[in-house]
């Protein structure tokens, strides 16, 4: 028997066709890897306050007592009371009456079955039971318990995994021998026998290190492989050039480069001089240059007759990235223009709301090569739109982006070679999640930020307990305001049209991308509400409000995603010039929204933003050197974990401290993108929140093993796990990047 031997010849059709249809199981090495969820010492009792209705359950109980009474000629019903010593349980059988000679009082039992609420009690009907000697059979004092499905109780998956142990010959290993050696890891074969049948829970413990490691392993040996591949392929190198508009810009730059920017510059440059493409994960809080830094990288593409493409997520941050890089690039963007510089290029933005007498002009700029710098949204993917010579594409606050979309705008590169890709985040990254989500990139880290940064004090205001601190957060908004500085307002909500869809061009928010339920029309909300809670508050209903009451006399106006492009665009540009002052706005303004004498920000509803999207949304304010304040408004009582979050905001600005706050709030599959609850995934023991640890050592073992042996051929069952893993399509995560 192999491992790739179908079930159906070793357990028979029957069998075999419950577990391909209940648990997804085919084959020996399905089986071998469908691991036990826990183990029972013999006797030991399940906690029953664990149960949860809907439920499919395996549980060890002690029988209390029996009633049993036909209601009807053909109708018998058994009701048994068990324990597990403080909490009773009752199970109910039909029609099953030799079961009352079967369970003693006294005496303990496996009971298997879905777990219902009837006169709100939980119960269970007609569990499989498991009595006694057969219970014997179980080899070591551990019963492992597996995930199970109705026609198939936990002890059955049990004894089919029994019977294949038994007959199991040797089994080849994805972990090379000495890996295993060096790191003191179970062999395969071993592995499984201790998995499946311990002697006790140390015993079962080294096993599932040992299967632990292996799933890491495999996951960087690909990503390590995708990564040997990808610096395999042709591009056009792009060194510095003297004389060109690289250097006339840095010449002209009205501030010094921090030395983290010159080392990342200088990190990019070395790339970008390869006969390869980059491929590198540029990560800074929010305010830290990142901009400038891509911008030089641009410059250098510019320079050797190339093109250079800036994707960003939102139609507010295109036209932002436009108008800062004409900006910071000056007469340097103004070539062949009458006041441009000898050498410099032109800079066009392309986006979906352009008119299209703006945007043929743009696309023709764009194609002839005029354009050395090309900014835009998803607009830029479509498929009229072609480049010159695309040398470099730059996408910024990439969790919000596909590989699918980051594969559509490099297929636009020339046929021959690809274009360099540097990608940007302001969201600070866990390092696991570096390590795996984004690990087929190098990563550059921007940690400091230009000329320090000014205070920013936040604060939470408990607006139900007390009412007069929201009072006292409108005043400070107003002293602000009449010092000509500027506030932002946040909230969760459009507020214009209860019924209609999401369009919002500000969603999508956190880390974790897609999937988060949200109100009709809210905008890049993590949390969804608690049904039966009040609605969230909404931008266009506390705008009124405060024009009429705290705010009056005020210039108070609002932004969100379902504004035309060049509404927001005023407003935007209003808001900067300070003609605005208050803005009150959805989260449209989490991302890379850049005005200096920003000082406030108060947050309403603060609960329903994730807590790196806080920490975006406050990255808004303390942009210049004037201090400011950061108010979380909430409901939530003192205490309860969505307050603890907003406390924990509060108390640190340091992005990668959140992050991992935020993290560990996570589950793995919003992590990885991927649902994998409840389906067969290649991550059954790993955990990208819990194992940084393993996964860094992972990582040094494959990087190591894919340089000596790129192509796996020493090793066929690494080669096959591999394989699996990227055919799995459950493994959407290794795209996510
Ligand atoms: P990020 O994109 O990382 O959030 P930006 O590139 O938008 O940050 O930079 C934030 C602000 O700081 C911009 O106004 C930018 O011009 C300015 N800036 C960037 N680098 C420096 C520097 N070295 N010294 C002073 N100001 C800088
Ligand atoms: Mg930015």
């Amino acid at each position: 028997m192999e491992p790739g031997t179908p079930l159906r010849s070793v357990l028979g059709d029957k069998t075999a066709r419950v577990l391909a249809s209940g648990l997804d199981l085919h084959t020996v090495h399905d089986l071998l890897r469908h691991y036990p969820r826990r183990y029972y010492a013999r006797g030991e009792l399940t906690d029953l306050r664990d149960l949860r209705p809907g439920e499919l359950v395996t549980i060890q109980a002690r029988v209390e007592s029996l009633s049993g009474r036909r209601l009807r000629p053909k109708l018998h019903k058994l009701d048994v009371r068990v324990s597990d010593g403080p909490r009773q349980l009752t199970l109910t059988f039909f029609n099953k009456p030799w079961l009352e000679n079967k369970l003693h009082p006294g005496r303990s039992a496996l009971f298997s079955g879905k777990v219902e609420l009837f006169k709100r009690q939980v119960q269970i009907t007609n569990p499989e039971v498991h009595v006694g000697d057969e219970a014997e059979e179980f080899a070591g004092s551990l019963l492992p318990v597996y995930a199970a499905t109705s026609a198939l109780a936990s002890w059955r998956v049990a004894q089919c995994v029994r019977m294949i142990l038994d007959t199991l010959g040797p089994v080849p290993d994805p972990l090379p021998a000495d890996l295993r050696r060096r790191r003191g890891l179970l062999g395969l074969r071993e592995a499984y026998e201790s998995v499946h049948r311990p002697a006790d829970h140390v015993e079962e413990r080294r096993a599932r290190e040992r299967l632990r490691f292996e799933e890491a392993f495999v996951l960087q040996v690909e990503l390590a492989r995708r990564r040997r591949a990808a610096a395999a392929l042709p591009a056009t190198p792009r060194p510095l050039l003297p004389g060109g508009v690289r250097e006339a810009f840095e010449r002209q730059l009205p501030f010094e480069l921090t030395a983290g920017q010159r080392r990342v510059g200088s990190e990019i440059a070395a790339d970008l001089a390869e006969h390869h493409p980059m491929h590198r994960l540029l990560q800074g809080e929010v305010g830290s240059g990142k901009t400038v830094v891509a911008l030089q990288a641009m410059l250098s593409v510019v320079d050797t007759g190339g093109q250079a493409a800036l994707l960003a997520p939102t139609e507010v941050l295109a036209q932002q990235h436009h108008r800062s890089i004409t900006g910071l690039l000056g007469p340097l963007a103004e070539r062949g223009l009458l006041g441009g510089a000898d050498i410099g290029t032109r800079v066009v933005l392309l986006t979906g709301s352009q008119p299209a007498a703006v945007r043929r002009p743009a696309l023709l700029d764009v194609a002839s090569g005029e354009a050395g710098i090309v900014v835009g949204t998803h607009a830029l993917l479509e498929e009229h739109v072609s480049f010159a010579d695309l040398g470099l594409v730059v996408v910024d606050e990439q969790h919000r982006f596909g590989v699918e979309q980051r594969a559509a705008l490099t297929a636009k590169g020339p046929a021959d070679t690809r274009p360099h890709v540097l990608v940007m985040t302001a969201t600070p990254i866990p390092r696991t999640v570096a390590m795996t989500v984004f690990g087929d990139l190098e990563t550059s880290t921007l940690a400091e930020l230009p000329g320090g940064r000014a205070e920013v004090a936040t604060h939470v205001v408990p607006a139900g307990e007390k009412p007069h601190y929201l009072d006292r957060a409108w005043e400070r908004v107003r002293e602000e305001a009449e010092a000509g500085h500027r506030a932002y307002i946040v909230c969760p909500r459009i507020g214009d049209d209860p019924g209609s869809g999401d369009d919002s061009d500000g969603a999508g928010g956190d880390m974790a991308g897609p999937g988060e339920g949200m109100e009709p029309d809210a905008e890049g909300v993590a949390e969804a509400a608690d049904p039966g809670a009040r609605r969230p508050l909404a931008v266009l209903e506390i705008a009124a409000l405060l024009r009429d009451g705290p705010l009056a006399g005020l210039a108070v106006e609002t932004l969100h995603g379902r504004m035309p492009a060049e509404v927001k665009d005023d407003v935007m540009r209003r808001f900067a010039a300070g003609e605005v002052s208050v803005l009150v706005a959805t989260t449209v303004v989490e991302v890379g929204v850049d005005v200096a004498d920003a000082t406030v920000m108060v947050v309403m509803d603060a609960e329903r933003f994730g807590v790196s999207q806080l920490h975006q949304l406050r990255g808004r304010i303390g942009r210049g050197n004037l201090p400011g304040l950061c108010l979380l408004v909430t409901d939530a009582p003192e205490g309860t974990p969505a307050r603890q979050r907003l406390e924990a905001v509060a108390s640190t600005r340091d992005g990668f401290e959140l992050s991992e706050v935020d993290l560990a709030q996570r589950r793995e599959g919003d992590v990885l993108g991927a649902a994998q609850s409840g389906r067969r995934s290649s991550l059954r023991l790993l955990s990208v929140v819990r194992d940084a640890d393993v996964i860094a050592s992972a990582r040094e073992e494959a990087t190591a093993a894919i340089a000596v042996d790129p192509d796996l051929t020493a090793n066929p069952a690494l080669a096959a796990e591999v394989a699996a893993l990227v055919e799995d399509d459950r493994a959407d995560y290794l795209d996510k990047a």
